[in-house]
C-alpha cells in the first residue's frame, strides 16, 4: 500500500507521545478563547499588543476589501502590486528607517527570499543554533545553492568571530533571530553588527518578536539597541504577531531590496497578499506607532508575571520580552502541567523537542497587552499550586 510508510511513521510519532493536535477556537484571537464550549485565558498567541482583534484594523480590512476587492490577482511582478501594497512598503521603510522595504505573504517566505538569494557558491552563511525553523530552511536552501553553512552556539559571539576569521568566502552572511522564539532572549545585535563590519559581512536579522514591541514607538530590535539602518543589514519583520494581521517585510538598502525583488524566488513566484490586508496593516502600523500605552501595559504584565513566578521551583528563563519560557525538563511533565492549567481555564502550550533542545521541554507563556493584571494573577496562582 502506498500509505504504509506514512501510517508506520504516524504510529511512531504517536508512540513517542509527540502527536500534534489543533484546537479549534470558537472565538476571535484575544485574551479569552472558547474551545469546545470551554472558556480559557489565552497565553498561547503571539498577539503581543492585542491588535489581532482590534476593531479599527478589522474595519480597515473590511473597507479595504470593499474598495480593492478580495484578491490581488497575481504576483507583485506581474500585476498584483496594488496601490495599498506600494503605500505599505513606503510606510514600513519610513518606520524602520531603511531606504526601502518589500512585503511578503508570510515571514516564512520572507526568510526564504533573503539568505538563499544572497548566498550561493563561494559564499558562507553563519547562523545561530537557535534560529527559527524558517531561517534554518533558508540556510538549507543556501546550502543547496552551493553556499557553505556554519552554525554557531547560541549567542556565542566569540565562536562566531572564530568562524568568520577562518572563512575565505567571497560573501559572508550572519543570520540571527533578534528575539529568540522559544527562549525570549535577545541576540547581542551591537556585537553582531560590529563583527559584520569587521569581517565585511551581511547581517540578516529576523525581528518577528521584536517588531512592534521593542524600541521607541515599537520600531523593533535595531531601534531598541540604537543601531543604524546600515547598508549591510537586512531586517525582516513579521506582521502576524504584534502587528496582529499577517504577512511580513524585509527592509534594507535600495540596492539590496532591488536585488531581492529581481532574484528572490519566494517573492517572485507567489501571489501578492490581498490588498485589503495591506490596508489593515497600514492601520496597524499607525496603532503600533501610537501604541506606547499598549507597550507600557505589556511591560507591566511581563514584570508582574516574572515577579510572581520568581520563587517557583521551575526555572523561568531570563527573558525581557513577551515570550516567557518556564523550563520543566521532561516531555511528559511539561505536557502534564500544560494539561492541568488547561483544566483550570489557562491555555499555556507545552513546547517539546525537536522544537527545543532535549530535556528542556517547557511552557511557553506568551504575555499580551490585552491581558489584565487579574489574568496574570490567576496564571501565577495556578502555577504556584501545580509546580
Ligand atoms: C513566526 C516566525 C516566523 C514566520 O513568520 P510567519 O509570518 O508566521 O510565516 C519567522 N521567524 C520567526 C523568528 C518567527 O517567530
Amino acid at each position: 500500500m502506498i500509505e504504509d510508510r506514512l501510517t508506520a511513521e504516524l504510529a511512531e510519532i504517536a508512540a513517542a507521545g509527540l502527536t500534534r493536535r489543533r484546537r479549534v477556537l470558537e472565538t476571535p484571537c484575544g485574551r479569552n478563547a472558547t474551545v469546545d464550549g470551554k472558556k480559557v485565558l489565552n497565553f498561547a498567541s503571539n498577539d503581543y499588543l492585542g491588535l489581532a482583534g482590534n476593531a479599527e484594523i478589522a474595519r480597515a480590512l473590511a473597507d479595504g476589501a470593499v474598495q480593492w476587492g478580495a484578491g490581488s490577482g497575481a504576483s507583485h511582478l506581474v500585476s498584483g502590486h496594488l496601490a495599498p501594497h506600494e503605500a505599505l512598503e513606503k510606510e514600513i521603510a519610513a518606520f524602520t528607517g531603511f531606504p526601502r522595504a518589500l512585503t511578503f505573504s508570510t515571514g516564512y517566505l520572507a526568510n526564504l527570499a533573503v539568505t538563499p538569494t544572497l548566498a550561493g557558491r563561494g559564499d558562507a552563511v553563519f547562523a545561530d543554533k537557535l534560529n527559527h525553523a524558517s531561517l534554518i530552511d533558508a540556510m538549507q536552501l543556501a546550502k543547496a545553492n552551493g553556499a557553505d553553512v556554519q552554525r554557531y552556539p547560541h549567542n556565542d559571539v566569540a565562536a562566531l568571530e572564530k568562524l568568520l576569521a577562518a572563512s575565505s568566502a567571497t560573501r559572508k552572511i550572519i543570520v540571527t533571530d533578534a528575539v529568540f522564539s522559544m527562549d525570549g532572549d535577545l541576540a547581542p545585535l551591537p556585537l553582531l553588527f560590529a563583527l559584520a563590519e569587521r569581517y565585511d559581512a551581511w547581517l540578516v536579522i529576523d525581528d518577528a518578536h521584536g517588531f512592534g514591541v521593542l524600541g521607541p514607538q515599537g520600531r523593533g530590535s535595531l531601534a531598541h539597541f540604537n543601531l543604524p539602518a546600515a547598508q549591510r543589514i537586512l531586517l525582516m519583520g513579521t506582521l502576524g504577531k504584534a502587528a496582529g494581521v499577517g504577512g511580513a517585510f524585509v527592509a534594507g538598502s535600495e540596492t539590496a531590496i532591488e536585488y531581492l525583488l529581481q532574484k528572490g524566488r519566494s517573492y517572485i513566484f507567489t501571489t501578492a497578499q490581498p490588498p485589503a490586508v495591506a490596508c489593515a496593516l497600514s492601520k496597524s502600523l499607525q496603532l503600533i506607532r501610537n501604541g506606547d500605552a499598549l507597550r507600557a501595559s505589556l511591560i507591566a504584565r511581563i514584570a508582574q508575571l516574572r515577579d510572581g513566578l520568581a520563587g517557583l521551583p521551575l526555572k523561568l528563563l531570563p527573558s525581557p520580552t513577551a515570550i516567557q519560557p518556564l523550563i520543566v525538563g521532561a516531555n511528559e511533565a511539561a505536557v502534564g502541567l500544560s494539561k492541568a492549567l488547561w483544566e483550570r481555564g489557562l491555555w499555556v502550550p507545552a513546547i517539546r523537542p525537536p522544537t527545543v533542545p532535549k530535556d528542556t521541554a517547557r511552557l511557553r507563556i506568551s504575555v499580551s497587552a490585552a491581558h489584565t493584571a487579574a489574568d496574570i494573577e490567576s496564571l501565577v496562582a495556578a502555577l504556584k499550586e501545580l509546580a
